[in-house]
């Protein structure tokens, strides 16, 4: 069973770190495994569309210069379009559209009403000022504004972007509406209707996964060594809640530098350090440091990649000492490395699992937008929670019953859910 995609290729890229390429590998597998019709297969292997915008900005020098920004819309068979904005130089049509049919799966394995998207613009936010920032995100907006909207296609945040960017999503879109609205972007600021528990709750769904594995091993967090790869919205995160959930922090790293304590790092003071030392953790003093690639090959319980696409590959694999890995980033294990993980017993926690946490908060904070009443952060957290644990279980026992991976077993449970709804409504006209 092949998928044929139409999306048109740019950089050529090798077939096995493509990522567009790897997501289709997975979505065929899964359409295997459910003896999936070859037509519906064809459908869900290409997005149903494919947007690039030029974006002309005026930089803080007076040049004028032009950025490519790309939405893409996978699929909205679920309800509508969600996935996050990435600002990041890696940023390529077919990593976006990788990202958006990821989305699509993930929205449909935690059973929430969303198809997929993601969109993204190749910049390194750090060499741009806070107002070229802003212009770039506020034109971006407006080249989109009839693609996006509460019902149509919601933004939220993604890697290089955060709820000050939404703010500035949702100003424009509603400016140019003529009136206020919150639910075109989540992830926004609690002013303006963002929902309390947002910021921390990919992190949190990841640390909610892993303490459901353990549970299953017969363990528990305390005292389980966990290693981090990233320490950002995600990664940071994630070390806060395993840390204060008892798990010894061993080791943390952002994309510069690694640190390691095998006693276990005191996270909030790594914060505190950093916030002193402008985002740095070089220097750090109670701990070793170590590069990112020593990071993911620590003695550890459960390895945590948190950071970009194809951390642990062929290379790297056989010398990843953890138990248990939870794909907090987007993937993070290449196909030959999954694998080769599956091969040694080892629990790949999948990424459309073990980071829905925000997109489920995302929902949470849609939901209560548009019935305008808002929840204590105790409730948001009970209700993400019941929906992380619902769809873990969910995994587990399908991975049980057809005696499948875990991955594979999420994947079948996303697509089936899609192919389901794409039959029923039929082909129109
Ligand atoms: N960017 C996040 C993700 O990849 C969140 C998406 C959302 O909240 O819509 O899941």
């Amino acid at each position: 069973m092949i998928s044929t995609s139409l999306l048109p290729l740019e950089t050529p890229t090798p077939a096995h770190i493509c990522p567009f390429d790897q997501a289709c590998s997975y979505l065929e597998a899964a359409a295997r495994e459910l003896k999936l019709d070859q037509g519906i297969l064809e459908i869900l292997s290409n997005p149903r569309k494919v947007i690039t915008v030029s974006i002309p900005v005026k930089l803080d020098s007076g040049e004028i210069r032009v950025f490519a920004g790309h939405r893409v819309q996978h699929s909205d068979i679920l309800g509508p379009y969600k996935g996050g904005i990435r600002y990041h130089p890696a940023v390529t049509l077919r990593e976006v559209s990788a990202l958006a049919m990821l989305m699509t799966w993930k929205c449909a394995l935690l059973g929430i009403p969303y198809g997929g998207a993601k969109g993204g613009i190749a910049i390194a936010p750090k060499n741009y000022s806070v107002g070229e920032l802003e212009r770039i995100t506020r034109r971006f907006i407006s080249e989109l504004i009839k693609d996006i909207g509460p019902s149509v296609d919601i933004p939220a945040p993604d890697m290089g972007t955060s709820a000050r960017e939404m703010a500035w999503m949702m100003d424009t879109y509603s400016v140019n509406v003529g009136h206020a609205v919150p639910g075109v972007v989540t992830g926004k600021p609690l002013s303006v209707g963002g929902s309390l528990g947002r910021e921390m709750a990919t992190g949190r769904g990841a640390m909610i996964v892993v303490r459901e594995a353990l549970k299953d091993l017969g363990k528990s967090l305390q005292g389980t060594r966990v290693a981090i790869q990233g320490f950002g919205n995600v990664g940071g995160a994630a070390a806060q809640l395993f840390y204060e959930a008892g798990a010894k922090v061993i080791g943390v790293s952002n994309s510069t530098i690694g640190i390691y304590s095998e006693t276990g790092l005191d996270i909030p003071a790594v914060k505190a350090y950093m916030t002193a030392n402008h985002q740095s953790l070089l220097g750090y003093p109670q701990a070793t440091a170590i590069s990112n690639a020593e990071l993911l090959t620590l003695p550890c319980d459960v390895l945590v990649p948190a950071a970009l696409e194809n951390q642990i590959t062929e290379e790297n694999v056989n010398q990843v000492q953890a138990k248990i890995v939870a794909e907090a980033a987007n993937g993070p294990v290449t196909l030959e490395a999954d694998r080769s993980l599956q091969a040694r017993g080892v629990i790949v926690l999948p990424d459309i699992l073990a980071n829905a946490g925000g997109v489920v908060v995302s929902y949470l904070e849609w939901v209560q937008g548009l019935s305008y009443l808002f929840w204590d952060e105790e409730r948001v957290n009970r209700e993400m929670e019941n929906l992380m644990v619902h769809a873990y279980h969910e995994v587990v026992e399908q991975s049980r019953k057809r005696e499948i991976p875990l991955r594979l077993a999420a994947y079948t449970l996303g697509v089936g859910r899609v192919a389901k709804a794409l039959s029923d409504r039929g082909l129109y006209p």
